[in-house]
């Protein structure tokens, strides 16, 4: 049940947004376009005034999916913000422009591109920065890090997001440069065939697991809480070793294969 609450809250509350949608359609003359617009405009003032955050940390994905918490991310864009420029085939289809445009217009805001080398959301299409053509052919990339610089961008930072200090790091050298700067988080998507892949288990030391709930916060759908121990689910762990990485009591270890 434990397991659980955290689907439900986000379910309910998620279908609540909906519900109100089909409500609005059904009861006024709000056309779907207005209703989108009124959702992200109340995202940006009820997350401006920080209501929604509380509605964020109650329904997690509940209530940053809908479009309200778009809104409520764009309330806290503001100078020296990260921002997420999506991933690699977004960055081609539609980012590349907002990453020219922040740095002609001297923008203090630093993009971020999630490089899974591949387009991941509409089903592994190749793309400039994949290094084929849509019809298989090789081809020369275009690499992410040559763009910003010729945008001119000075600090491109390269990092491996599964190394969480790096991360960290690199987070913050962005936001403490004084030239304009820009973080590539590059990991290739699991799902690409042609690349050799470096895969592992981990395990959860029982023992020295404490149950504090540490590793949950990755968000990793392998992870779970037992007999108030933490468990890996070793059909959906990769062994990325982010859990790992959280955890204070070096409770979680990767077995290798
Ligand atoms: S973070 Fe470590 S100690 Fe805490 S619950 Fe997870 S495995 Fe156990
Ligand atoms: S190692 Fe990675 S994939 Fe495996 S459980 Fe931890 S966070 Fe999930």
């Amino acid at each position: 049940m434990e397991m659980l609450l955290p689907y439900l809250k986000a379910f309910a509350v998620g279908g609540a947004f909906c519900a109100l949608g089909q409500v609005f359609i059904d009861y006024t003359k709000l056309t779907p376009a207005r209703i989108l617009v009124a959702y992200v405009v109340a995202g940006v003032i009820l997350g401006g005034l920080g209501i929604y955050q509380p509605i964020i940390d109650f329904a997690g994905a509940g209530a940053t999916v809908p479009l309200s918490g778009f809104g409520a991310l764009l309330a806290k864009v503001e100078a020296g913000t990260l921002l997420h420029q999506g991933t690699h085939s977004t960055f081609f289809h539609s980012g590349m422009t907002g990453a020219a445009e922040i740095v002609y217009n001297h923008g203090n805001v630093i993009p971020v591109v999630l490089d899974n080398s591949i387009t991941g959301m509409t089903g592994h299409q190749d793309n400039p920065g994949s290094g084929r053509t849509l019809q298989g052919d090789i081809a020369e990339t275009l690499k992410i890090e040559d763009i910003l610089a010729a945008y001119g961008y000075k600090n491109i930072l390269i990092v491996d997001p599964q190394d969480l200090a790096a991360m960290e790091k690199a987070v913050q050298d962005a936001l403490a440069s004084t030239e304009p700067a820009a973080i590539i988080a590059r990991r290739p998507c699991l799902l690409i065939k042609r690349i050799k892949h470096d895969i592992g288990k981990c395990e959860v030391d029982q023992d020295k697991c404490i149950g504090c709930k540490k590793c949950l916060s990755v968000g990793c759908p392998a992870v779970m809480v037992e007999n108030k121990k933490a468990k890996i689910d070793p059909n959906q762990c990769v062994g990325c070793t982010v859990c790992a990485q959280v955890c204070p009591k070096s409770a979680i270890a990767r077995k290798e294969k």
